[in-house]
């Protein structure tokens, strides 16, 4: 035997065991956004290098390290999409969908980062995002969080999730903050740890999300971004907090919480869940407002959130509540004997008109009556259709109930459709 090709490191396969769970939460995602009135974007997987070293910023994680790019037979540098944003901007502003106009708007797909795989971090993973685009006030912030929040319940995930809020200011205080933040760490650089000594001077604010117990002492004691925010955002985070009260929404005040994307001003937020281990970030987002500008387009302010949707199905299965698989068929269509299968095709088509919403098999391969209802027992149907030469003679069909115990009833083929429709 030849050696088997294996999926590379990180990249998974979705088997049919699992699509059942990915498909129903996908449907409750569409369902619940359509509400709000948002609509479907798709963009393409591979954009311009360049764009997310514009939009992510040169000095995070994910462009210094994570990035899979490659130069293409033109010499242009691509790279497969990190996240999406950059690339919904990107569209918006190429189709002049931003200029001047409102946009609610939504995607979903793979992105690719080259992370150390474990559970719940691949290096091709899915995303559900949104993007509220053209309103600078809070209460567009405070709807897409109410929205999260409909998708937890609607998941039965809402006892499950926590919400963390952060206001990040706007860009002049946030220099501020940060000057006055690298000070204070640079006077103690000795209790930094190697990453945090790294992201000193290219990335400080990073540092104070620093998972290392270690440094947690330092950090408690660190300057707080709060004390040098700016009265707009300061009164913008305020009426969030007000918004979200009265709509019943429990949040957690993080002054920690800084996101690794370099876009973000004002509202930052995150829903985290303690039963995935260390991978407990199930949605990311906040407020954008300089990166339809930095990205070429003409200033406009958004809003926006992106989801893991391999960690929302772990969850969902952790926590038993994804939904039962269905049975792979729910008729099971018999003909034994060359001439009962071909007076079975009609029969079949004509069915599958009549029923569109039913799932029916038809048994291939041939073989005995007892083989055929084997694989009708194994296919999970509630019901086997059975065209023997019997009753093929007699222009008949059977019916019969694999699950419950009603009477097999062997019946005219005419009378098939309006006999079902009954039942
Ligand atoms: P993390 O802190 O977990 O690395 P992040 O800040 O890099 O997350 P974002 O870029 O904001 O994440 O992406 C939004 C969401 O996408 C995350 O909250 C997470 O649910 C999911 N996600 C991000 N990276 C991965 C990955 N490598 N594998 C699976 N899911 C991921
Ligand atoms: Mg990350």
């Amino acid at each position: 035997m030849s050696k088997q090709v294996q999926a590379i490191r990180g990249m998974n396969d979705c088997l049919p065991q699992d699509t059942g769970v990915w498909q129903y939460l996908e449907q409750v995602l569409r369902q619940t956004v359509a509400s709000y009135g948002y609509q479907e974007i798709r963009f393409p997987i591979v954009e311009m290098t360049d764009l997310f070293k514009r939009s992510i910023g040169e000095v995070t994680d994910i462009v210094e390290k994570e990035m899979y790019t490659f130069i293409d037979r033109n010499g242009d540098s691509l790279t497969l999409r990190p996240e999406g944003t950059a690339c919904c901007v990107r569209a918006g502003n190429q189709h002049g969908l931003l200029y001047n106009q409102e946009q609610r708007l939504w995607y979903m797909g793979p992105m690719f980062r080259h992370e150390r795989p474990q559970k719940g971090r691949y290096r091709q993973f899915h995303q559900f995002g949104l993007e509220a685009f053209g309103i600078a006030s809070a209460d567009i912030d405070a709807e897409v969080i109410v929205l999260t929040a409909r998708l937890w319940q609607q998941l039965g995930l809402s006892g499950h999730v926590r919400l963390q809020l952060n206001t990040l200011g706007s860009p002049e205080a946030r220099q501020h903050y940060r000057a006055a933040l690298v000070e204070y760490l640079a006077a103690h650089d000795d209790q930094l740890d190697e990453d945090s000594k790294r992201r000193l001077h290219s990335n400080p604010l990073r540092i104070l999300d620093s998972k290392n117990p270690d440094l947690a002492e330092l950090l408690a004691a660190a300057p707080r971004l709060a004390d040098y925010l700016d009265h707009e955002s300061a009164e913008h985070f305020a009426e969030l907090q007000q918004r979200l009260t009265a709509a019943g929404i429990e949040f957690e005040v993080n002054p920690r919480l800084v996101r690794g994307l370099d876009y973000y001003n004002k509202t930052v937020f995150e829903w985290v869940t303690d039963s995935l281990g260390a991978q407990g970030t199930v949605c990311a987002g906040g407020r954008y407002d300089g990166l339809v500008e930095q990205l070429g387009g003409k200033s406009c302010p958004a809003v926006g959130f992106a989801m893991g949707i391999e960690r929302l199905v772990l969850l969902l299965q952790t926590l038993e509540l994804a939904p039962e698989l269905p049975s792979q068929a729910d008729w099971y269509l018999m003909a034994v004997g060359l001439d009962a299968e071909l007076g079975m095709i009609p029969v079949a088509e004509q069915l599958r008109s009549a029923f569109p919403q039913k799932r029916m098999m038809q048994h291939c391969g041939g073989g005995s009556m007892k083989k055929q209802f084997k694989k009708a027992d194994k296919s999970g149907a509630e019901l086997a259709l059975v065209l023997g030469g019997d009753e093929l003679e007699r222009g008949c069909i059977t019916i019969k109930w694999l699950r419950s115990d009603k009477p097999q009833r062997t019946i005219p083929l005419a009378d098939l459709v309006s006999e079902l429709q009954q039942n």
